[in-house]
């Protein structure tokens, strides 16, 4: 049996930062679903926000983000990462991660929601580039052991194990090549299993964001918050050939306007502003407008800028569209909002501890208070770069833990699935009603059904787990049931419209805002 120091599970930003922060005479495990650049992480374009410029401050980074969070961000948390995010920045620098320079000094993008230039980014690819930079400096590690294809299937906790407390152990592994699963023993284990944007048919997250962490913590006896946070991306390309092509909102920016199917515009009847209103009127009213008229998509249109103009600022979306036989210079693009970021998480202390000893959650998994109802564009790079350096220098500091003999896993009562279509099936059944009911407009009806579905989906996954051998898309969609089933949980529990969250039933906004805590109050049977 494996045993090591640290157990991370993922190997996004929050895994590589916190695994090359930890003393290099720590023997760590990373594992991870797929290819190490599996990730959300590797797919961020945009950048890493911190106060670098001389005429920004971190009073200003604090207030932005408090404004984005509309009320319900932990104040403490958010000063904290924005008093660290220079320093977490400089620590990437030193690995070498090449962000874009302007003559001696990093040059500073400004997103929406920033009053200052404050983002690092590398190109319009800035995730890879930082990833690709920790990835190489993790195999200079010799004490860092990376796995890929081993997907975590759940934490060893004291209640597995049959005793009283409140522990984490380490976590059973499947290895996708071999198809056993392995017993990974550790001093501390990490979560940093990204968000869980598969929940909903359309997202613009990689395969991998699957709410894995969330669901083992949620296992494991923790605590999450604010799940019904689920930020989307206004406009992401329609085409059955590109999963999670995001169109920039720099192109409404530089004029592109949304049309329905008959060449209408939709924007100037639900904002003031058109197409240039906040990403969320702007995702509500496309929804809206989908929704009413049965629609799959909608449409942006550039077509009025010149061909020049158009290729010169947006070579990469008319690289991408001219592959799929859409020429934006000529044609409209079909878009459709899909989900972009989970808010909420396990719930975390400034270390990253959850409720369980010795587990720790980190980046987009975790709810650290730093993004309360709303993110701030390219704070979520920077929560998982500071809270991965406060977390591995917690975990430097326990003490070290005796090893014991940890049961294997038992697969003596299981046999080989008969039908991989019911996993298929519900897979498409669940994100298809996440979409329709608890999308970007939710209404406690629709909340309602969704609640319905999910405890049919719930009771048919729980025989189908308890019955046949696990596999990589059955741990998937189990994870994704529960996590589905915490963000009903979480919305239903909001009466009020704040933030990402938007209800029919309850549009105003209450004059306290408080966060949304869930607590296992019974722990799923393992
Ligand atoms: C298209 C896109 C653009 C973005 N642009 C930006 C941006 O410009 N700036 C910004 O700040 N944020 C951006 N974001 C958000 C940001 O990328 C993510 O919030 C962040 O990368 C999350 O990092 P993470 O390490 O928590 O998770 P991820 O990077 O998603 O990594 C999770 C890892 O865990 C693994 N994993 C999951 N479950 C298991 C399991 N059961 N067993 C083993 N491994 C598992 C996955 O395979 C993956 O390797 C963007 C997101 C997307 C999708």
């Amino acid at each position: 049996m494996p045993q090591h120091d640290v157990l991370i599970i993922g190997s996004g930003l929050a895994a590589t930062t916190l695994a090359l922060s930890l003393p290099a005479s720590m023997k760590v495990a990373l594992v991870t679903k797929k290819a190490p650049e599996d990730s959300s992480s590797f797919w961020a374009q945009g950048g890493i926000a911190a106060v670098m410029g001389a005429d920004d401050s971190f009073d200003d980074h604090v207030r932005d983000t408090l404004v984005a969070g509309a009320g319900l961000c932990d104040e403490a948390a958010v000063r904290r990462v924005v008093e660290a995010a220079p320093g977490a920045v400089r620590w990437l620098i030193d690995q070498g991660a090449p962000f874009d320079l302007e003559g001696e000094a990093y040059h500073l993008a400004r997103e929406g929601g920033h009053s200052r230039r404050r983002v690092l980014h590398a190109a319009d690819a800035t995730g890879r580039a930082v990833q690709q930079t920790l990835l190489a400096r993790l195999a200079e590690r010799p004490n860092i052991t990376l796995l890929s294809q081993h997907i975590a299937v759940d934490l060893i906790t004291d209640r597995r194990l049959g005793r009283d407390g409140h522990s984490v152990y380490g976590a059973y592994v499947l290895d996708n090549a071999s198809g056993r699963v392995r017993t990974f023993q550790a001093g501390a284990t990490v979560l940093a299993t990204g968000g869980a944007g598969k929940a909903f048919l359309y997202t613009t997250n990689p395969d991998t964001a699957t709410g894995d962490g969330i669901a083992m913590a949620w296992r494991a006896g923790c605590r999450v918050a604010n799940l019904e946070f689920i930020q989307f991306h206004p406009t992401c390309l329609y085409h059955p050939h590109a999963k999670s092509f995001l169109i920039t909102e720099a192109m409404r920016g530089e004029g592109a306007v949304l049309r329905l199917p008959d060449g209408s515009r939709f924007m100037p009847e639900h904002d003031e502003r058109a197409e240039l209103a906040p990403r969320d009127v702007v995702a509500r009213a496309i929804d809206f407008e989908m929704k009413k008229r049965g629609l799959d998509c909608v449409y942006l249109d550039i077509t009025h800028k010149p061909a020049r103009f158009i290729v010169g600022h947006f070579p990469t979306i008319h690289a991408r569209c001219l592959e799929l036989g859409i020429d934006i210079t000529r044609e409209w693009i079909p878009v459709a909002p899909a989900a972009h970021y989970t808010c909420g998480g396990v719930l975390v202390d400034r270390n990253g501890q959850a409720d369980a000893h010795r587990l720790y959650v980190v980046g987009e998994a975790a709810c650290t208070g730093l993004h309360g109802a709303n993110r701030l564009a390219s704070n979520s790079l920077l929560e998982c770069l500071v809270y991965g350096r406060a977390a591995a220098a917690h975990i430097a500091g326990l003490e070290p833990r005796a090893a014991e003999r940890l049961p294997d896993w038992d697969e003596s009562r299981v046999t080989d699935a008969d039908e991989e279509i019911v996993i298929a099936h519900n897979w498409h059944e669940l994100r298809r009603f996440m979409w329709d009911y608890v999308g970007i407009v939710r209404t406690t009806k629709r909340l309602e059904r969704a609640a319905h579905r999910l405890r049919l989906l719930n009771d048919e996954i729980f025989e189908y787990y308890s019955n046949f051998r696990v596999s990589n898309d059955l741990i998937e969609l189990r994870n994704l049931v529960l996590t589905a089933d915490l963000i009903v949980r979480c919305a239903r529990e909001r009466r009020e419209s704040r933030g990402l969250h938007f209800s029919r039933n309850y549009p105003d906004l209450l004059a306290e805002a408080a966060s949304t805590v869930l607590e296992p109050g019974r722990v799923e049977a393992e």
